[in-house]
């Protein structure tokens, strides 16, 4: 399975990291290693000291699909989550400089927390989702989905012209404004609305 993130697609987090209003949405791909296995601490890596929390929701793919029409992409998910896409924020700012890719600073081994899901029928409106990141029991990001530049089924007709998209393969699609650093001890919790979707201890 592969794992594909989607970058700016919050307005609000394009200001707070001073990125331009993207044409296309931002798409990169995480490996199945950087799922970060359930139960097990998040440990820093060595090679930052800026690791960042991004909170996104997460949508499951549950058929095989290419060139997928937005008004039919609801027909390849059945579930959502909340997960995180942690980003050595460092490392990423030296590679954006040199205008590198950014996999060692996004794709890591446990950059990708992944929750539990729940199936789409238990939400009303996929388009009107909102969800929070906890940290140490304060809320330090909350989203909504109804404020994506790109809505999920758009993006899932985005990323499917560019890979097939395979059964059991996850979307990233971005993160709200409020992304931070994580220190050793921090515990965090994500929800979508009042359901705890994860919780994770950083080491
Ligand atoms: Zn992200």
């Amino acid at each position: 399975m592969k794992i594909i993130c989607i970058g700016r697609n919050y307005t609000d987090h394009i200001k707070e990291l001073e990125n331009e209003k993207p044409a296309d949405p931002v798409v990169f791909l995480k490996p199945d290693t950087a799922i970060l296995l359930k139960k097990q601490p998040f440990f820093i890596p060595d090679f930052s000291n800026d690791v960042h929390h991004e909170v996104e929701v997460l949508v499951k793919i549950a058929k095989v699909g290419k060139y997928i029409d937005k008004k039919f992409a609801h027909k390849y998910y059945n579930e959502i989550s909340l997960g995180i896409d942690f980003t050595a924020r460092d490392l990423q700012a030296k590679l954006k400089e040199k205008g590198l890719p950014w996999e060692k600073a996004k794709a890591f081994d446990g950059s990708a927390v992944i929750g539990n899901w729940m199936l789409k029928e238990e939400i009303s409106d996929i388009n009107n989702v909102s969800f929070t990141l906890e940290k140490n029991g304060n809320v330090v990001q909350t989203g909504n989905t109804s404020h994506m530049l790109w809505k999920i089924d758009e993006l899932i007709e985005y990323v499917s012209k560019y890979f097939t998209l395979k059964i059991g393969d996850i979307i990233f699609t971005g993160t709200p404004a409020g992304v931070g650093r994580v220190i050793a001890e921090d515990k965090l919790g994500g929800f979508i609305e009042n359901k705890q979707m994860f919780s994770i201890t950083v080491k």
